[in-house]
């Protein structure tokens, strides 16, 4: 049999490798890709199964889930049921399905968990330094100052989730003025929930979600986060996947770091090369300090999170671009699960800092290891 290559390039805006890049899909597995747009941004499912139906009938589960998960978070969208939560902001709770609920009860959690530096109230403030540029000036200090202060998490409410599995759930933000943002953790976590609907279907072997360059991947065989067992198995589809951390200098064509990830887990990077705001002439990034309401201006120009789940790693890695190279490695070290890579602006140009754990899944020795072809083995 032949083996098969699965590469991925994880770029923080999009994927440009194909999945079994010139070589032919083994007999005993069939394989289905879709290239689709969602969430602004370019979404491709791989997943391979025992027939092509089967991989079709996923492929149809994890591409639904993702657009409904869209459909509900958007806070951009006016028919969205976070928009119904913002827009009700000071008011009574508002009903919800339970996979809003959710993901909003992930986005308080996981702000606690980073220490407030992911926080998904910088609604407010991402609305305020949005029209700043639309009129081409700075925000006044009033105006951050009262972005700030409504950004208190325990002030959104979320309500009926314990209990049985059926019926609506509630959401309330106390104050006026309080505005959600997912956009810090939706990619992720969306990722990851299409990879939960993937993986109730039939005969699935092993699958990738990618959302932007947040990618959640599994393998059937997974016996552990060595990967170990599942390398021994055989079975191409148990081999590892691919992805490469982009090179934030090369305007998202050059990998700068490959990396190969076994059994299940979520890679997401998160940048300040990609998204910002231009005033002025100067760039603004998009990911704000909520302790300032200013945008992010430090030397960290990425961090790549690996984590058991997509939301978490999503949320991680945005917390990271806020919290500076010093506080990001402590919480990374920190958190059972967690490995990440950040890399540095310095005057040598990048400097890489890894997790302890991170050598298992690349070897940061090879940084800056050239432009990597599609199909191209490394080493
Ligand atoms: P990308 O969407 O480019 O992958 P991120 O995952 O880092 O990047 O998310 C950035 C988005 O998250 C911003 O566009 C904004 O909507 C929101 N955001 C900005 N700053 C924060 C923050 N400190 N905490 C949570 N969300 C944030
Ligand atoms: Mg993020």
């Amino acid at each position: 049999m032949t083996p098969m290559q699965r590469w991925l390039t994880l770029l923080a805006s999009a994927l440009w490798c194909a999945a079994g890049c010139g070589t032919a899909a083994p007999e005993d597995v069939a394989s289905a890709t879709s290239d689709f747009s969602v969430m602004d941004t370019q979404g491709r499912i791989i997943v391979y199964a025992d027939t092509s139906a089967l991989c079709s009938a996923a492929r149809e589960a994890a591409m639904t889930r993702t657009e409904a998960i869209a459909a509900l978070l958007n806070r951009y969208d006016p028919a969205s049921e976070l928009s119904a939560v913002n827009r009700a902001a000071g008011g009574p709770p508002v009903p919800v399905s339970r996979t809003t609920a959710r993901a909003i009860a992930d986005a308080k959690r996981l702000c606690r968990l980073s220490g407030g530096a992911f926080n998904p109230l910088v609604g407010s403030l991402v609305g305020l330094w949005k029209r700043c540029e639309a009129e081409q000036r700075l925000p006044t200090e009033e105006e951050i100052g009262s972005a700030l202060r409504v950004l208190n998490i325990d002030d959104v409410e979320v309500a009926g989730l314990e209990g049985a599995a059926e019926g609506r759930a509630t959401c309330r933000l106390a104050r006026t003025g309080m505005q959600l943002d997912l956009g810090g953790m939706a990619k992720g976590w969306a990722a990851q929930e299409a990879m939960a609907k993937i993986r109730r279907c039939r005969g699935v072997r092993a699958a990738l979600v990618n959302l932007g360059g947040d990618g959640v991947c599994w393998s059937e065989g997974d016996r552990g986060a060595d990967g170990a067992e599942t390398a021994a198995a055989g079975g191409s589809w148990r081999r590892p996947w691919r992805f490469g951390v982009q090179d934030p200098r090369s305007a998202g064509r050059r990998v700068l770091l490959p990396l190969e990830v076994a059994g299940a887990a979520a890679v997401v990077t998160s940048g300040n090369y990609y998204r910002y705001w231009e005033i002025g002439g100067r760039r603004y990034s998009h990911i704000l300090d909520p302790r300032t309401g200013q945008p992010v201006d430090s030397a960290v120009v990425s961090a790549t999170v690996i984590h058991p789940d997509g939301g978490t790693a999503d949320a991680l890695a945005t917390a990271c671009m806020v919290l500076g190279v010093r506080d990001a490695m402590a919480l990374l070290e920190r958190l059972p699960g967690a490995e990440g890579l950040i890399l540095e602006a310095s005057e040598g140009g990048l400097r890489p800092h890894p997790t302890a754990g991170f050598a298992r899944y690349g070897r940061v020795k090879n940084l800056d290891s050239g432009p990597v072809s599609e199909g191209e083995v490394l080493p």
